[in-house]
């Protein structure tokens, strides 16, 4: 952390900046430029953060510039290495394939669930998604078919053979989902939902945090510190769009995100064109361009009849539409190097929740 001084302070002002800051246990490098007096700020300790806000109330103090990230556990200065999240064993996300993760907005019965996950994994998808609690914007929304939705794609997983990943909104219910999901999904409205992140963090199934509505990649990411540092090292992320002054999308998709992800963080990055865009036409152009940024998987919503979906029937893409964007993403993945998942490997086999 850099402290600069305004012009004209007189020495006595700096010393109390100095001892304020010894007083707490830092060193000091205190070096005078051509123009200004800079201090650099010599340790680290948990309470950097609430010395940086207290510098910044001193009368002589321009600035504090922070040096190292806010976000420490997550952060690509400490572990170099990739980290490859293990989905019930056998799905690894963040290996040098592209996942292709597929299914409905929300389950809405168990047939439709079940020939849905039959015709994904016959089309290249290696987990299967599917909501059972909704987080719906209005409340006379669909919400979702609870824990008959779970039980539904616990079904469909065993039928099967691809792990399921599922919403959470409740950190009462986290026990209750992870029972059931190979994976719990963090919604983009629960972000910053900081009693959920804490539960999930202590939950023994990996956990795909999707980026916040309006949330920058540095919340994202502190968003993503709260479940690493509390205990869970399996986080995925998932870009979804943000809100921004842009209505001919439903969200605007924000792939730089994905290559400056790469920068930032060792977690594996995911994108889901299907909330991020909100038009099915969108889709496949977008999936194709998440896999050109470098994403370790798409997330895709796909209903048997989009046009009877009981949610987000207009981004859905019906089976047709599905198998035409995987054959349109092969050769995407190809050109970087990266394996279409399901095209690297044996089928997948999952027995257990
Ligand atoms: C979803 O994936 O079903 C969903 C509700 O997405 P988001 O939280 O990104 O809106
Ligand atoms: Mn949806």
């Amino acid at each position: 952390m850099i402290v600069v001084i305004k012009p004209n302070t007189t020495a006595e002002q700096t010393k109390d900046v100095v001892d304020k800051i010894t007083s707490m246990g830092y060193g000091v490098n205190v070096s005078q430029g051509a123009e200004r007096l800079i201090i650099g700020v010599l340790g680290v300790r948990e309470d950097k953060d609430m010395l940086a806000a207290q510098l910044r109330s001193f009368e002589c103090v321009d600035r504090v510039v922070s040096i190292s990230r806010s976000f420490k556990f997550v952060s690509r200065e400490g572990t170099q290495a990739k980290t490859v999240v293990r989905v019930n064993g056998d799905v690894h996300i963040g290996d040098s394939a592209v996942h292709v993760i597929a299914g409905p907005c929300t389950v809405e019965g168990r047939d439709m669930l079940l020939d849905t996950a039959r015709f994904v994994k016959s089309r290249g998808a290696t987990m299967l998604r599917g909501g059972a609690y909704k987080p719906s914007t209005s409340p006379y929304s669909f919400q979702g078919m609870g824990k008959e939705g779970l039980q539904i794609l616990a079904e469909a997983r065993a039928d099967c053979g691809l792990p399921i990943v599922t919403e959470v909104m409740d950190p009462r219910d986290v026990g209750l989902v992870s029972e059931f999901a190979d994976v719990l999904q963090i919604g983009a409205r629960n972000m910053q939902n900081f009693n959920l992140l804490k539960e999930v963090a202590k939950a023994h199934k990996p956990v795909m945090l999707k980026r916040g509505l309006s949330a920058t990649v540095e919340e994202w990411l502190l968003a993503a510190e709260y479940i690493y540092a509390g205990g869970n090292h399996e986080v995925i992320l998932c870009e979804r769009g943000i809100r921004t002054f842009e209505t001919a999308t439903r969200n605007t998709l924000d792939l730089s995100a994905v290559p400056l992800l790469a920068l930032l963080t060792h977690l594996p990055v995911i994108v889901d064109p299907s909330h991020g865009t909100g038009k099915w036409e969108l889709v496949t152009p977008m999936a194709c361009a998440a896999i050109a940024a470098g994403a370790d998987g798409i997330m895709i919503e796909v209903h048997p009849r989009p046009a009877d979906a009981l949610k987000d029937g207009f981004e859905s893409l019906n089976f047709e539409k599905y198998a035409k964007m995987m054959e349109a993403v092969r050769p995407i993945a190809a050109a970087m190097s990266r394996p279409i998942a399901s095209d690297s490997r044996p089928a997948v086999q999952v027995t257990s929740g």
